[in-house]
């Protein structure tokens, strides 16, 4: 038997709080509610541009409540795994708050002529010449290291946009390389926020848009689920908890 309440919460972002600029109906009120009656909400993402302090702040305009240590995003993850590793020169594919993250956590990202870690995520102004980098460095010894495999993420207007996915699969076909992701469905992010708020899987709902990611992430750590069809997922998923929207939260 499902509980009606957690303790904590774990929320998806693109596609189950807000499309691009547009916040999701019902969000604001909802997670409101969540906060008010005393659970904790943390939000993860598999975009490796989310900077914390920005997503806090553009769900703060919204109505949402957040505060930046409850966003958890793969760019943080890498900055992680990287310093953990001991990387002497890491090249990046992906986006300029990417690589804000990764450089303001301390990664050394002065790649030019030879990197021991390529580092990938969605990354908008990828190009061949960037491909062409990326894989000779990896042919050429460096460890690779990818954020997610996202096809697409959801925009306003009811678009998708090519996702990490896109970009890391290129990666991975010209350098014959093939990784395991960090972000959902692995648990990499869940187990991160665990261990900062002190809650297990048995007291958490994690909640997202894209069963194959948030949803095969929070099955993957013994969570309760709820796929959520306000963003990529249209119809419900056979032996899946559905839900039209946040509403049913509460
Ligand atoms: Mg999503």
């Amino acid at each position: 038997m499902e509980k009606t309440a957690y303790r904590l919460y774990v929320l998806d972002l693109d596609g189950t709080v807000y499309r691009g600029s547009e916040v999701i109906p019902f969000a604001a009120e909802v997670i409101n509610q969540l906060v008010d009656r005393g659970s904790l909400v943390r939000y993860f993402t598999n975009n490796s541009a989310a900077r914390p302090k920005v997503v806090a702040e553009k769900l703060v305009e919204m109505g949402v409540p957040c505060e930046p240590s409850w966003v958890y995003g793969t760019g943080p993850l890498a900055a992680r795994v990287c310093l953990s590793k001991g990387y002497k020169s890491v090249y990046v594919v992906g986006e300029l708050e990417f690589k804000e993250t990764l450089q303001d956590a301390g990664v050394p990202l002065n790649a030019v002529d030879e990197a021991d870690c390529v580092v990938v995520g969605v990354c908008r102004t990828f190009t061949y010449q960037i491909l062409d980098r990326a894989s000779a460095f990896v042919r050429g010894g460096a460890e690779l290291v990818v954020t997610n495999r996202d096809a697409t993420y959801p925009i306003e207007g009811g678009r998708e946009q090519p996702g990490a996915g896109s970009i890391v699969a290129a990666v991975e076909m010209a350098s014959g390389v093939s990784v395991t992701e960090l972000g959902k469905p692995q648990t990499g992010l869940l187990d991160w926020i665990f261990a900062d708020t002190g809650v297990g899987p048995a007291e958490t709902l994690v909640v997202g848009d894209r069963y194959e990611t948030d949803i095969q992430c929070g099955l993957n750590a013994g969570c309760d689920v709820r796929l959520v069809l306000t963003g990529v997922t249209e119809h419900a998923v056979e032996g899946v908890p559905s839900v039209a929207d946040l509403c049913s939260l509460l």
